[in-house]
């Protein structure tokens, strides 16, 4: 895309050339990369140790983000969801929106995780997940994605963040590690702080293992069974499950980080008993921890979310063979529940105009 960089698409250095370039000082680029990733300081009237007609010059010529806010919601537990509009590919408005999730922590005070999209859309499709409705519109920009970090940390304070928004973050790959690098040195959220989840492929996997990532790992299981797994995760079609627990063991022995792996529960479909045997199986021994996430209804096709005691019951399973499991049920259940669903919302036309409402 032929677009002139924005602040978010810059190093240090060549913030601090191009300061200079306009008759700043050196030091002036730092000093106006803290305001924005430090003070959540947008814009550069705000950049108040500037001189003025630097200040001036920077605002015609230097946006600091490429897309513009949109929609913003705030649920009654204190997460905030909001759009981001970037220029699509595809749409015929020419905007294409991600979504990012501000969430306060329910036990510790002034800790939040923070969600993060990679792609507008997705290609994987699961069937169960609004994010791949419409498949793929395009991968995010690494200034893309570093600018919902540096929106989300202007909510309020972030000490965690999970790349588990619209996207597959594999598929995505060098514009990530590129704005996790930058939200590392900037933001300073360290590598143990930040988790990429992924549908896991075994080759990519395998390399950037080896690459020193700074993050956590999250693989989505979903089924134990290689038939079903290829129509919940269709991108996967090619790749048996072994394959994909068999990358999990390899990211554990070369970076000597444990992982996780997410399923989410369908009721019906994945989590029966027969199912939570088959996973603790293939985990027993191995070096992970297990996530089920109960479905969120989300629109796209028939499913169902099991209740509390069958989700317990698959967990029950799990713990008896010795793998450690948790829970996640989502928060503020209803048409802003999962990562995806309001940009899905929006996409779908009306439905999302009731968003506002829950404020
Ligand atoms: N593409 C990455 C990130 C996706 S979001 C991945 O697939 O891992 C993080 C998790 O939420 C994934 O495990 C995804 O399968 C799950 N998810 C998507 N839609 C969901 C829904 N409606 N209910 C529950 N979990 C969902």
């Amino acid at each position: 895309m032929e677009q002139r960089p924005t602040l978010m698409d810059l190093s240090i250095a060549q913030t601090q050339d191009l300061v200079v370039a306009k008759g700043g000082r050196p030091f002036h680029g730092k000093s106006l990369r803290r305001w924005v990733f430090e003070r959540g300081v947008h814009s550069p009237e705000g950049w108040t140790d500037l001189p003025l007609a630097l200040r001036t010059r920077l605002a015609d010529e230097l946006p600091v983000f490429r897309g513009s806010a949109g929609e913003q919601i705030r649920a009654r537990d204190g997460a905030v969801k909001f759009l981001t509009h970037f220029p699509s590919k595809r749409d015929a408005t020419g905007r294409g929106a991600v979504e990012t999730v501000h969430l306060p922590s329910a036990r510790r005070s002034g800790a939040a995780t923070l969600c993060v999209s990679t792609q507008i859309g997705c290609p994987v499709k699961c069937p169960f997940c609004a994010s791949g409705r419409d498949g793929l519109d395009r991968s995010l920009e690494s200034g893309e994605i570093l600018e919902q970090f540096v929106r989300g940390f202007a909510i309020g304070p972030v000490d965690r963040a999970v790349v588990m928004g619209i996207g597959e973050p594999l598929l995505n790959y060098p514009a990530l590690e590129r704005a996790l690098g930058v939200v590392r040195e900037e933001l300073g959220l360290g590598a143990r702080r930040i988790t990429v989840s992924t549908v896991g492929f075994p080759e990519r996997l395998a390399k950037i293992a080896r690459s020193s990532p700074g993050f956590q790992l999250a693989i989505s299981l979903h089924s134990p069974f290689d038939e079903q797994r290829a129509r919940l995760i269709p991108l996967m079609a090619d790749i048996p499950v072994e394959a994909v627990l068999r990358a999990g063991d390899d990211w554990f022995e070369v970076t000597g980080r444990e992982i996780t792996y997410e399923y989410v529960l369908l009721a019906g479909e994945n989590d029966s008993e027969q199912h939570a045997r088959e996973v603790a199986n293939k985990l027993r021994g191995r070096r992970a921890t297990v996530n089920l996430i109960p479905y969120n209804p989300s629109g796209t096709e028939a499913f169902d979310r099991p209740d509390a005691p069958s989700a317990e019951a698959f967990r029950e399973v799990l713990i008896q063979a010795g793998i450690v499991a948790t829970v996640r049920w989502s928060k503020g259940l209803g048409a802003d529940a999962a990562c995806g669903q309001l940009r899905a919302s929006q996409l779908a036309g009306p439905a999302g105009e009731s968003l506002t409402g829950s404020t």
